[in-house]
């Protein structure tokens, strides 16, 4: 009797594994569909300096819409790294921000900075410096228009040839930028070796940055090692007007989140940019 109620739990086991491995599958083949579909659209979140109400930037975000509903990022970005199709899926994202920017900056926002995330997985691959300067020539954007996020996580793997590929980068002109700052389990001592431009402040700190005392202490610890260090400071997640006041106080220079705006389609993205040419009202 032991044995048979041990050997049924066993067997429920395996087959929710085996139904969390076949859903992730048939997820990865869905998306497989959907990229060669051309399915995926990207999305665009400004970022807004509020020391001088300028929008200064976007940050390409990549959205999945099927008939079924939205599919997000977090759920299938992990499995487009895990089956490589990340590569091409990331050359893509690539290819279309950097046309998107070369169009803004000809209807005249010639200082706009469009932000990439990249997956460390992409950061490893062999041919990753020449995608990112041959997009760079294909679509004829200055590389200063263009900003690459990377995560902590790419320092993992091998920090002197990390170290070498963003100084390569550097060299073209390129704005970089570490994604979801404060979470990651490397040491600072990356950040005197890194040419990096920017620091993001990982939104988990800024949520409660105006009741949680410990988030407030981090963020304003983060901003004063950012800023005694030359960087540029952008908090992520801002949603409400007493996080953008407490950051601007703390000499936080810029911010990205819903209080300002959520990701907006193509369509939608040109209207906020004309409209909100000017945000003396966040200054
Ligand atoms: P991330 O790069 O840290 O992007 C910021 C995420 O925060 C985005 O989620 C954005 O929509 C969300 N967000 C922005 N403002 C607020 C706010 O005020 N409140 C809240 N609650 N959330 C806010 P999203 O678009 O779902 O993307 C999730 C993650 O998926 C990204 O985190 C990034 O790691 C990854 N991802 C998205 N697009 C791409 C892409 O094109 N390439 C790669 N490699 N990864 C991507
Ligand atoms: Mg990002
Ligand atoms: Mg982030
Ligand atoms: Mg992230």
């Amino acid at each position: 009797q032991a044995i048979a109620t041990e050997h049924s739990s066993l067997i429920i086991y395996s087959q929710s594994l085996g139904e969390t491995i076949s859903k992730e599958l048939a997820l990865t083949e869905q998306l497989r569909v959907a990229i060669s579909n051309k399915e995926l659209e990207l999305y665009f979140q400004p970022q807004l300096n509020i020391q001088n109400g300028q929008i200064v930037g976007l940050e390409t975000l990549i959205r999945w819409i099927t008939p079924d509903g939205f599919i997000s990022p977090a759920e299938f970005i992990p499995l487009a790294e895990k089956s490589g199709l990340i590569i091409p899926l990331g050359e893509w994202i690539t290819i279309n921000a950097c046309k998107q920017a070369k169009y803004l900056i000809d209807q005249g926002y010639k200082d706009i900075v469009v932000a990439i995330n990249i997956s460390p997985q992409q950061f490893q691959h062999p041919n990753f410096y020449d995608m990112i300067v041959g997009a760079l020539a294909f679509t004829q954007v200055p590389a200063k228009n263009i900003e690459l996020e990377i995560t902590e996580g790419v320092i993992m793997y091998n920090e002197s040839d990390t170290i070498d590929l963003l100084h390569k980068l550097k060299a073209v002109g390129l704005m970089l930028s570490i994604d979801d700052f404060g979470t990651g389990y490397s040491s600072l001592s990356y950040l005197k070796q890194f040419p990096i431009d920017k620091l993001k402040i990982d939104q988990s700190f800024i949520f409660n940055v105006n009741t949680n005392e410990a988030d407030k202490a981090i963020v304003s610890a983060i901003v004063d090692l950012g800023k005694n260090l030359g960087l540029t400071l952008i908090a992520e997640g801002v949603e409400e007007l007493e996080h953008l006041n407490i950051l601007k106080d703390m000499g936080c220079q810029e911010i990205q989140g819903y209080y300002f705006s959520r990701p907006l389609p193509v369509a939608k993205l040109h209207t906020f940019l004309q409209d909100n040419q000017d945000h003396k009202a966040f200054a």
